[in-house]
């Protein structure tokens, strides 16, 4: 979400330069309101299923028709892990437990006009139970092997499986 005016009192926002490392930021020269343009963060589930990883075809804009990784935005109040376990849930009817982070990844998500930043908690998982069923927000889900995976939709998970291949490089 990007504003041009201001929130509070309407007033057209102006960039107001950084005194410090920080970006410089839109600002209200009325109020002083400050849009901070900082990321949402995310999770993504990597199920680790005897060295391969689900996968899910999305059935929904932005990158519909795309593969990508079981995840969504975390809730307020969640952790990390129990947001992975509760994306995991829903979208594809499985059990997981976190194994361990992969890292943290920034990237966007685009919808229509607006671009989130976002930022994506990876997730080493394995399946503790539950059986595989796809929500509709899924056209298609399958287990690929990390030399066969396709190329998923967005950035934070390409970046994720560039690290989960270079650990099994000879
Ligand atoms: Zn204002």
């Amino acid at each position: 979400m990007e504003f041009r005016y201001c929130p509070r009192c309407a007033t057209e926002l102006e960039m107001r330069p950084s005194e410090g490392p920080d970006p410089d930021r839109p600002a209200c020269p009325n109020c002083n309101f400050v849009h901070y343009e900082n990321p949402v963060p995310t999770v993504q589930a990597w199920i680790d299923r005897d060295g391969e990883f689900l996968a899910l075809r999305r059935n929904q804009e932005p990158k519909k028709g795309e593969w990508n990784m079981p995840g969504g935005f975390i809730e307020q109040g969640e952790s990390g892990p129990d947001a992975a376990g509760r994306e995991v849930r829903e979208e594809t009817g499985l059990e997981v437990e976190v194994v361990e982070s992969i890292g943290a990844f920034p990237s966007t998500y685009e919808t229509g006009e607006d671009t989130q930043p976002i930022l994506g908690l990876a997730y080493l998982c394995r399946i503790s139970g539950g059986e595989e069923e796809i929500s509709d927000e899924s056209e298609e889900a399958k287990w690929f092997s990390l030399a066969d995976f396709p190329e998923p939709a967005f950035a934070d998970e390409r970046r994720a499986l560039a690290i989960l291949r270079s650990r099994v490089q000879p």
